[in-house]
């Protein structure tokens, strides 16, 4: 299939380019290069620098590749920016997938892959979270991708043959197994990563945030999915989408790890130490999130295959190790 990744320049963008490659799919890549990497797409691969805002631009490279599936991962995705500057949120964010979905309604594209989060859902009723569960966002982060999500569903039934998959993550981590990718965020706020910069000892400490959050140990609880598992549910969802079809999907472990945990496995896979210190919440974060993610292993046979969490960090830090400037 021809698709069209866009943010692919970003941390899952440029895992997705690279198993659509593995899979035998042909891919263009876009990105506005305002957070991405360019050296995070292999340079064989028609690279746009554009911004999917653009319609007309979008459009023209809808047409010119005759693109038969969007990947739309271009996104803001801090939560605690989004509580800063709700507006930028969006504006990239929303009145992004509105730039991109004028484009792809202009064009012959009829099937849209969208990252999506489990941010929508805000602090769940009941846990695992189903895809089900009430959508009550409570941070500007997760509402501006729930806007993106309501202008999706509300365009296929009106633009014939339009198929959507909506894809809920869960925390997203791990870089690629061989090596060849990475994560790259400036700033760096994400736990992983975080920890993994104080263990080459580009940090003096991590902050916890929080330690009086109603879960066993205090800390939040979050559903950590490795990047090569979550990539692989999107093609896997791309192939099964049929003329018309909605699929709506939650992606993650289906199991919860404490902040805690996380620096103990990220102890374990470094084997290096770093200081660790205690401070507040951070605003926005709720206590619990984890996945139930029955649905799309019931309907499409996908499950993560990475559940180990320190294996999962390994991978990143083979990748922080071998590259301390990442992409810089
Ligand atoms: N967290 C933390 N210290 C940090 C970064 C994150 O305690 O320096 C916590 C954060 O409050 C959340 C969890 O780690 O409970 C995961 O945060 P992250 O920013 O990685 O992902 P999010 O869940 O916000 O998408």
């Amino acid at each position: 299939m021809n698709v069209l990744v866009t943010g692919a320049a970003g941390y899952i963008g440029s895992h997705a380019v690279q198993a659509l490659l593995r899979a035998g799919h042909a891919v263009v890549a876009l990105d506005n290069l305002s957070r991405g990497h360019r050296q995070a797409v292999p340079s064989a691969v028609p690279f746009v620098q554009a911004d999917v805002r653009d319609s007309e631009r979008v459009l023209d490279v809808l047409r010119s590749h005759r693109i038969e599936c969007v990947m739309h991962f271009a996104a803001f995705a801090y939560v605690g920016e989004s509580v800063e500057q709700p507006l930028l949120y969006y504006d990239n964010n929303t009145l992004g997938t509105l730039g991109l979905l004028r484009a792809v309604a202009r064009s012959d594209c009829r099937r849209f892959v969208f990252s999506s989060t489990c941010s929508t859902y805000g602090v769940p009723d009941t846990l695992p979270i189903h895809e089900s569960a009430a959508q009550s966002p409570i941070n500007p982060y997760g509402a501006s991708k729930l806007c993106s999500e309501r202008m999706l569903r509300d365009l296929r039934p009106a633009l014939p043959d339009f198929a959507c998959a909506i894809l809920r993550y869960f925390n997203v981590a791990g870089c690629a197994s061989d090596g060849s990718l990475g994560e790259h965020h400036e700033p760096e706020t994400h736990l992983i990563p975080v920890l993994l910069q104080a263990a080459l000892g580009q940090r003096d400490k991590v902050t916890v945030f929080g330690t009086d959050y109603p879960t066993p140990d205090g800390t939040c609880i979050r559903d950590y999915l490795h990047v090569e598992d979550l990539v692989d549910a999107h093609i896997g969802v791309m192939q099964a989408l049929a003329p018309g079809a909605e699929m709506i999907y939650n992606l993650g472990m289906g199991r919860g790890h404490s902040v805690r945990e996380v620096i103990a496995a990220a102890r374990t896979a470094t084997g290096r130490p770093f200081h660790v210190e205690f401070g507040a919440r951070r605003p926005g974060d709720p206590p619990t999130l984890y996945s139930d993610p029955s649905k799309i292993r019931r309907e499409l046979g996908w499950k993560a295959r990475r559940t180990d969490l320190a294996q999962i960090i390994e991978t990143a830090w083979r990748w922080f190790r071998d590259n301390p400037r990442r992409y810089g």
